[in-house]
């Protein structure tokens, strides 16, 4: 149940695709990014233009492919979709380019992992519209320049930090995903539990929904599971007998934290005395980019209250010894 992972059997991958909200109406929560979407596009739609390019960041499995597939659909245009480290050379983001009809949606996702040459390269096409390419080769080689059809740029990214500026300066939208309360997982697991076609109780649902880690990915993929055992070891539907017996079966944190969450609090608790600790200093105890800490780990830890930011660095709270079965130490304070 790694959130970073999209690695499904292609069975999965099926049913991953089935769950996936295709309009605004569909989508649950992130009130706030959706109201400000919903205005753009249609007033891109009302002046028949392309809409300004976006960027969304924020931790995996929280919508972001989904919403540029939900943003596609709502302009009513098509969508191709590549990511950051697929797109090598300037030729096959060339290929792409040109290929993209009026107002489509071109959805690069982990677009901080495009190389230089590639990111210069999109500048001119962001932002004129046109790009340089070579033609014939040897002595006669030289440059074109071609026109583009008006399209979006769809950006996602789960470390805005490693974005460089003048990538970032190009996009006329900038939404950041937050992590999703309990209730609204739990409407979200509902709404799978439907499609899916197995009847879940509320408790049940509430059950899951509390051991997702605020992520849509997670609890999708442990309705999934827990269906499994209510098929085999129950009835087919999913009550909170079944629930918990297979959350416990399956070994899925009582938080949904998993196993990096859980090293980071160890590691401040058992090696720096609960902190404060610098973010650098965790990364390298925990063998991690402070990127990926800051970005990916900490906004979750911090919000469930295991961890706070001080001004002399992060510090563990007394959650976090409970979660983890510690006893506090007397020689710390606070
Ligand atoms: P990201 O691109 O941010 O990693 P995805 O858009 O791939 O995340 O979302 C992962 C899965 O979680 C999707 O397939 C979708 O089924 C589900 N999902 C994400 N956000 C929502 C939401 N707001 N409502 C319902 N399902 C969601």
């Amino acid at each position: 149940l790694d959130p970073t992972n999209d690695n499904f059997s292609p069975e999965e991958f099926d049913v991953e695709k089935k769950l996936r909200p295709l309009s605004f109406d569909d989508f649950t929560g992130q009130d706030q990014v959706l109201e400000n979407l919903q205005i753009f596009v249609q007033a891109a739609n009302l002046r028949a233009e392309a809409l300004d390019h976006t960027l969304f960041h924020g931790p995996p499995g929280l919508g972001k492919t989904t919403l540029a597939n939900i943003l596609a659909n709502e302009l009513n245009v098509g969508i191709k979709v590549t990511s950051g480290p697929v797109l090598d050379k300037p030729g096959d983001l060339a290929g792409l380019l040109t290929n993209l009809e009026e107002r489509d949606v071109l959805f690069i996702d982990e677009i901080h992992r495009l190389s230089p040459i590639v990111e210069e390269y999109l500048y001119s096409a962001m932002e004129d519209f046109k790009i340089d390419i070579m033609i014939e080769s040897g002595p006669n080689a030289r440059t074109v320049q071609i026109n583009l059809n008006p399209f979006t740029l769809v950006g996602a990214t789960t470390r805005s930090g490693l974005l460089t500026s003048p990538m970032r300066a190009r996009f006329g939208i900038q939404s950041r995903l937050q992590y999703y309360k309990t209730d609204l997982l739990t409407t979200i697991i509902q709404r799978s539990a439907s499609i899916l076609n197995v009847p879940i109780s509320m408790e049940a649902a509430i059950e899951i929904a509390g051991r997702s880690r605020g992520t849509p990915r997670i609890a999708n993929a442990l309705l999934r599971r827990v269906r499994d055992f209510a098929q085999i070891k129950g009835n087919g539907s999913i009550d909170i007998k079944i629930a918990k017996y297979s959350l416990e079966a399956l070994n899925v944190d009582a938080h949904g934290l998993d196993e990096m969450d859980n090293k980071i609090l160890a590691t401040i608790i058992d090696k720096f005395k609960g902190g404060p600790v610098g973010i650098s200093t965790i990364a390298t105890a925990v063998s991690e980019s402070p990127e990926t800490i800051e970005e990916v780990y900490e906004p979750f830890l911090i919000q469930q209250g295991f961890i706070m930011r001080t001004p002399r660095g992060r510090e563990v709270t007394a959650e976090a010894y409970k979660h983890l079965g510690r006893v506090k130490g007397p020689t710390q304070g606070g």
